[in-house]
């Protein structure tokens, strides 16, 4: 890491909470109020999210900008110039730890960036580089949504294969099964943990 005193750094803002919290919209109406304010912005997500328009960052109220779909972070630090003052970056979730040093350069070149992405995955488990962000972040917005359950403000992202809560032990990116997501609260989140007894050691492996 360069130390660099003549110019001055730029900040981190993490948008996080689980599926229909709203972080899409959340993240589209910083960048736009960035553009009315006459900003540079370029923004990116992860070419995993098939969401709609592939080019485009769209929220489930069907609000969108145009973003970059990418899978290596090294390519934001490729093609973000020096007359780019704001970065946005959704799917955060989904990018691989080199998505840390990529978002600490574009602070060091004094760029305001703006993640979005999924803090816990559907275990209830940090998901990926997040919890780092989180920690390394000037703000933090955790965005809530609607147990669909009960109705009580929620902060997991539930998921259910073949009408049942899905096991623990399921890959994090399931490919081609009959799946789907909802939003619960604590209470209604549901996991087929089998006889798995969490502790701090194990939520530490599983981040490995
Ligand atoms: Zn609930």
């Amino acid at each position: 890491m360069s130390i660099r005193t003549s110019e001055s750094k730029g900040r981190l803002e993490v948008v996080c909470g689980s599926m229909f919290s709203g972080k899409s919209e959340e993240l589209i109406r910083r960048v736009k109020r960035a553009q009315l304010a006459k900003r540079e912005v370029i923004m990116f997500k992860h070419s995993l999210d098939d969401r709609i328009a592939s080019s485009y960052v769209a929220s489930h109220d069907g609000n969108k900008f145009e973003a970059i779909p990418i899978e290596h972070p090294s390519t934001i630090l490729a093609v973000v110039d020096a007359d780019i003052q704001v970065v946005g970056i959704d799917e955060t979730q989904f990018f691989s730890p080199e998505i840390i040093s990529v978002v600490s350069e574009l602070i060091d070149q004094g760029k305001r960036v703006i993640v979005a992405g999924l803090d816990t995955d559907f275990r209830g488990l940090p998901f990926g580089p997040m919890p780092t962000l989180l920690a390394l972040a000037d703000e933090v917005h955790k965005l809530k949504a609607i147990c669909m359950e009960c109705g009580n403000e929620a902060q997991f992202t539930q998921r259910i294969v073949n009408g049942k809560p899905a096991s623990f032990y399921d890959p994090l990116i399931l490919v081609g099964a009959q799946e789907s997501y909802q939003a619960r609260c604590r209470q209604c989140h549901a996991i087929d943990k089998g006889d798995i007894v969490l502790d701090g050691a194990s939520y530490t492996q599983m981040q490995a």
